[in-house]
């Protein structure tokens, strides 16, 4: 499991500052709950980790490494930089499946083009992984004919199926009806408990306080407070 180390990282759009000297350390093989309002810089934060947003200053760490620079200043190239990604996985609000592939097809693709699996082996290792996330019944079914939360844990599947050190989730389950939240907050609750690190932005704040082990909480563009969900959230 992977950890990652945010020092006085900094983001621009244009004029606006979306981050502001961010510092934050996710440990290892732990829950990171990011919350604030919105258009506090939570996702812009979120991926910055693997590089989706380029930060303008200070640095992300990944087991020590950098991504994005090679140096300060200096972009690192973009082999290097998928290389780096290899390792880290994101679920995204929108699910993003290919409609005209089953789940099993939708997970089985990545690890034939990018690990270069054979299909049968890359057909095994998506059923492991649809199995993990309770979709054993549903691998040959379409994305229309999945539900909101069934289609977000083939999306999990997916990325978790690549093997990742790192799960990044970007509001994951704000697109779905509230009734099939919870199928999807309990696949993540396995995860976690497996010792995946990783770095949810949400507004479950049940999953944060029940889940994290730490809640970082930002407000326009700063990281206000960070600790334990008990200090953060100050539960009555
Ligand atoms: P949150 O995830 O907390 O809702 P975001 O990280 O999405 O916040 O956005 C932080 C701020 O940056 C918001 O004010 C948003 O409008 C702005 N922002 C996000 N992406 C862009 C962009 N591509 N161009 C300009 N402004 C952006
Ligand atoms: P969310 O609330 O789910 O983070 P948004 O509607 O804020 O989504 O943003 C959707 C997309 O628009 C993102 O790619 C974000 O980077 C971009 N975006 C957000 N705010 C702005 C903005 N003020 N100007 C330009 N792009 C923006």
């Amino acid at each position: 499991a992977s950890q990652v180390e945010i020092r006085k990282v900094n983001k621009f759009y244009g004029p606006f500052q979306a981050l502001k000297n961010v510092d934050l350390t996710i440990p290892p093989g732990k829950v990171t709950c990011l919350i604030g309002p919105s258009g506090s810089g939570k996702s812009t934060l979120l991926r910055c980790i693997n590089f989706l947003e380029e930060y303008d200053a200070g640095e992300v760490r990944i087991d020590g490494q950098l991504i994005g620079y090679d140096a300060p200043g200096r972009k690192m190239s973009g082999r290097k930089l998928r290389e780096m990604r290899r390792s880290i996985g994101m679920v995204f609000q929108q699910f993003n499946l290919w409609p005209h592939m089953t789940a099993l097809e939708n997970v089985a693709e990545g690890l034939i083009r990018v690990r270069g699996l054979s299909k049968r082996d890359a057909q095994a290792r998506a059923e492991d992984a649809l199995r993990k996330v309770g979709l054993g019944d549903k691998m040959a079914n379409h994305p229309s004919r999945l539900s909101g939360g069934q289609q977000q844990r083939v999306a999990i599947a997916r990325a978790i199926a690549m093997e990742p050190r790192l799960m990044l989730f970007d509001e994951p389950t704000s697109a779905l009806d509230p009734e099939l939240v919870g199928e999807v907050l309990t696949v993540m609750k396995t995860l976690a408990a497996e010792g995946m690190t990783m770095v949810v932005v949400t507004h479950e704040m049940g999953f944060a306080a029940h889940v994290a082990d730490q809640v970082a909480f930002m407000d326009a563009g700063e990281l206000i407070a960070a600790g334990d969900p008990a200090s953060i959230l100050h539960q009555p």
